[in-house]
């Protein structure tokens, strides 16, 4: 890892340690209090507990033009970028935070002309084009195998390759196998999480897009959050009703899929529409450049899935289904690829750094 910006994260940490103003906004400043110095281990934890608010940069006295040019989400950023790439499992995949955006734009990409072409070539112009209706429909354009073994082979490689990365960041940081096992703590950083309670700014919200508070990023997060969880639930139920019920998709509009699915592509599509608005907007100073295109990408893939999911269930029965389908498959195919080393992995690493955070001060407090 760098160690100029472990060098950075330790100044700013140590001058916010003498300053202590911005204590009511976040996590990270009171677990930084609890500690005199910081080794690499301590700035890696509070990298990853800090949410990207902004509101100690424009609360700070001494973010720049001042000589010290305190800019703390920045150097956060970095830092958290810097651990990702760390953490990374397999190991030699850390380049792949190198440039993030262009690559995860060229595995989507590639991802949606290898199902095209594959398609096109077994199943042919007529099967693709045609309309298909009726149980089993997505199927004769795509065969239950071509769908079903990739994508459960995939997700095994990301679950695996996730929890490593998970696992990796716990001992850096300095945690035991015993602290993953205390559940009050773990119960407190799902509520934490729940709410995203560290983007309220100690109940002012983020400094986003610009220096004035605003609860709109944290409104738009939960639409993300709770909308990617709809669509897990809506995956999940489907599978269920093919493989123990034996009700091949596509279901009525009043099934449990596609409610669930529904509900959940229009969260996200909402919430990934107004990050993405805003991130046109924003102040670029506090913001880490390494990580703008990794972000982007990452929002926009999560907006082209959801978008192409419900047009896929509106035109459905129309000769289009077949194109949705191999198009919709291509972008779910690069979000799967791409989850273990791209911004998704954020969720992961800051749910750890909660986790810490509730143990230590479970222990202050007692
Ligand atoms: S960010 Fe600035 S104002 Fe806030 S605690 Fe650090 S030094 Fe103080
Ligand atoms: S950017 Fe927000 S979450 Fe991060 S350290 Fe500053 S106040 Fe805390």
């Amino acid at each position: 890892m760098s160690s100029t910006i472990l060098k950075e994260a330790d100044r700013v940490m140590t001058i916010c340690n003498a300053c202590r103003y911005c204590e009511g906004f976040c996590a990270v400043f009171p677990a930084m209090e609890l500690r005199r110095t910081f080794s690499d281990e301590d700035l890696k934890y509070l990298a990853n507990l800090c949410h990207n608010c902004r509101d100690c940069y424009y609360a700070c006295q001494y973010a720049p033009p001042h000589t010290f040019a305190l800019n703390v989400p920045r150097t956060m950023a970095e830092l958290r970028l810097e651990t990702y790439r760390e953490y990374s499992w397999p190991h030699a995949m850390k380049s792949f935070f190198q440039n993030n955006g262009l690559l995860v734009a060229l595995i989507t990409a590639l991802s949606v002309v290898t199902v095209s072409l594959l398609t096109l070539l077994f199943q042919g112009h007529d099967v693709v084009f045609g309309t298909h209706t009726g149980a089993g429909a997505f199927y004769r354009v795509i065969p239950y195998a071509a769908m079903v073994v990739p994508f459960m082979a995939l997700a095994i490689f990301v679950l695996i390759s996730l929890w490593k990365g998970f696992a990796t960041q716990w001992r850096t940081v300095g945690g035991t196998p015993q602290e993953l096992k205390h559940w009050p703590a773990h119960r407190q950083a799902i509520w934490d999480v729940l709410r995203l309670k560290y983007l309220d700014g100690g109940g002012y919200g983020c400094n986003y897009p610009d220096d004035r508070f605003s609860m709109i990023r944290r409104y738009l997060h939960h639409a993300v959050f709770y909308g990617f969880m709809l669509c897990l639930a809506s995956t999940t139920v489907a599978f269920g009703y093919d493989h123990l019920l034996h009700r091949p998709a596509p279901y009525p509009f009043w099934s449990w899929p596609v409610l669930l699915g529904t509900l959940g592509g229009l969260a996200l599509l909402a919430g990934t529409g107004g990050l993405l608005y805003l991130k046109r907007q924003m102040d670029r100073d506090p913001a880490a450049p390494e990580t703008l295109d990794m972000d982007m990408v990452f929002t926009v893939l999560l907006f082209l899935t959801s978008l192409t999911g419900l047009l896929l269930l509106c035109l459905r029965a129309t000769p289009l289904m077949g194109t949705l389908l191999i198009v919709h498959i291509g972008f779910v195919l690069g979000l799967f690829i791409s989850m273990p080393y791209g911004k998704f992995v954020h969720g992961f690493y800051r749910y750890g750094a909660l986790v810490k955070n509730a143990i230590e001060q479970a222990r202050e407090n007692n």
